[in-house]
């Protein structure tokens, strides 16, 4: 088990198959000035796309999704080879990634349709229309956890609304993104809507600095804070979808069954390598020791491995391993208890994610008492790793759960207090007495806040960022009094001026 290796050799970029180190393919490492061909080749094809109209892209997009619908199976076994992730996770992942197409096709041309709005006081003899227009091209930057569905927002909003799209891939997933391309130009007559660039962090920034007309960027933080940068060069608008440290609370009349198997799913399916996945959890005090071995005993039954049967596959990512055995470290060096997976200091254990080397496979962890400022709790684990906190009332809990820099998801399992709780927590979305519901639903706008970036995808949010939106009056008739013009009057101000006293006075 050696985990993805690194993924470059020379010009070129191997896929590997993180289950067991096999060369799935090699793609090009493209440079700046195959970027900006790229980028020039979906100029040209924009306005021919753009001339389409609604009707016209719903078609072709909707043809895109019944090739991708029949080709299922074939995107399963791609996401699974390039991530390691379980053949029912790449199956979700799939099904995904066909609702959230479904949904941009079909409700573009409500969404974007020109809307009237009042024309005020003093333009009263205007009508005035709010319009969307496509931008031109959009660049969207992946990552590598979802390879198929968090590219698939930002793409199929962005061709919905009328742009064209060049995309790169994360390194560690080119061939997921290069399918994604290739089906749709099987499906799609005319010139290629979605053009893929490959390459590293490089290709990224080059075309971050391609004169796109719009980034949508999904990946860390830290890469987040590079591209917003590189993006104001050019003054280039940029959407970021950054890191998460999502917190799931439990209420004291919550149920603690559902809550504890949403805990366990929600932070240890496809190996916690999930944005929005559960990976801090705050239960009240009065039954945290029931919750607790509820969330024990679901995790340990839970198979860590390559074969079919596994429920937890391998880290995508060489450095991710290290990175979370970490966080397990200074957790436990900070006073924090290992209830699964990890050793009390001194003591052995079967499966130890703490000791140096260990393989790609991480079984799951699940820690508690461990301090706010662990890296644990505040820095992004992105590994099968579960801190269950508990607190005395609900008000520490949302205290605590608001108390980081991220802002990306969160979820609250509570009979009576649900929404409520729901509406103080400072996360982009929330799933009440369910885990990760939000992204399930495409007509919710999805996005963080704080150091989980800002913008949306998906919803009528998601698919407006990627218009241009322009304010038009149209003169209906000449008016009585005509205050934008050279002669205008004295006479015409006043009455003017006295028409505004009275009625805004
Ligand atoms: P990274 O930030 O490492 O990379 C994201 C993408 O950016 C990759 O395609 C990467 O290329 C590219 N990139 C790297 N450097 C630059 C640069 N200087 N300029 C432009 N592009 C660059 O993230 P990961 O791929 O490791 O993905 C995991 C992260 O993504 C986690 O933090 C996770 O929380 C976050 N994420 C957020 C989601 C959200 O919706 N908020 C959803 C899913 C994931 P390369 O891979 O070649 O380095």
């Amino acid at each position: 088990m050696t985990g993805g290796a690194r993924a470059v050799d020379g010009a070129e970029l191997v896929s590997r198959d993180p289950r067991d180190g096999r060369e799935l393919g090699r793609y090009p490492r493209h440079a700046p000035a195959e970027v900006a061909a790229a980028v020039t080749a979906a100029r040209r094809a924009a306005s021919w796309w753009s001339g389409l109209g609604h009707s016209g892209r719903r078609r072709r997009l909707d043809a895109w999704r019944r090739v991708l619908v029949r080709r299922v199976p074939e995107l399963v076994r791609l996401i699974s080879a390039e991530t390691g992730k379980t053949t029912a996770d790449a199956q979700l992942e799939a099904m995904l990634v066909a609702d959230h197409l479904h949904w941009a096709a079909a409700h573009a041309r409500r969404v974007l349709r020109p809307r009237r709005v009042p024309s005020g006081l003093l333009m009263y003899n205007h009508t005035a229309t709010v319009e969307h227009h496509p931008l031109g091209v959009v660049g969207v930057i992946g990552p590598w956890n979802y390879p198929a569905f968090i590219p698939i927002g930002p793409i199929a909003h962005a061709l919905a609304a009328g742009n064209t799209v060049v995309f790169k891939p994360s390194e560690h997933t080119p061939g997921v993104g290069a399918w994604l391309a290739d089906t749709l130009a099987e499906a799609v007559d005319g010139p290629r809507v979605l053009e893929p660039v490959f390459g590293t962090g490089e290709t990224g920034a080059a075309l971050c600095s391609s004169g796109v007309d719009k980034v949508a960027f999904t990946g860390s933080t830290a890469t987040g804070r590079k591209v917003m940068a590189a993006c104001a060069e050019h003054l280039t608008p940029v959407l970021l979808e950054c890191g998460g440290k999502d917190a799931l609370l439990v209420d004291r009349d919550a149920d603690l069954a559902a809550a504890a198997e949403a805990a366990v799913w929600g932070g240890l399916s496809n190996a916690g390598q999930t944005c929005v996945g559960v990976e801090r959890v705050y239960v009240h005090e009065a039954v945290a020791e029931e919750f607790t071995a509820r969330v024990v005993e679901g995790a340990a039954a839970l198979r860590t491995g390559t074969g079919p049967d596994a429920d937890i596959g391998p880290m995508t990512t060489p450095e991710q391993p290290g990175l979370v055995r970490e966080h397990v470290r200074d957790a436990l060096a900070r006073g924090g208890r290992a209830l699964l997976g990890a050793p009390e200091p001194g003591e052995g254990a079967p499966h130890d994610p703490a000791s140096p080397g260990g393989s790609a496979l991480l079984p799951p962890v699940v820690l508690t008492d461990v301090p706010e400022d662990a890296r644990a709790m505040r820095e992004e684990t992105f590994g099968p790793v579960l801190v269950v906190n508990r607190v005395a009332s609900m008000e520490e809990a949302v205290e605590r759960a608001n108390g980081c820099a991220y802002g990306l998801g969160a979820a609250v399992y509570s009979r009576r207090a649900g929404p409520r709780l729901a509406r103080r927590l400072r996360a982009g979305m929330v799933s009440v007495n369910s885990v990760l519901a939000f992204t399930g639903v495409p007509a919710l706008p999805f996005g963080g806040t704080g150091a989980s970036g800002f913008g949306r995808v998906h919803g009528p949010e998601g698919m407006r960022e990627f218009t241009r939106v322009q304010s038009v009056t149209r003169q209906r008739v000449r008016p009585l009094l005509q205050p934008l013009s050279f002669r205008r009057g004295p006479r015409t101000m006043g009455v003017l001026l006295r028409l505004i006293r009275t009625v805004r006075g």
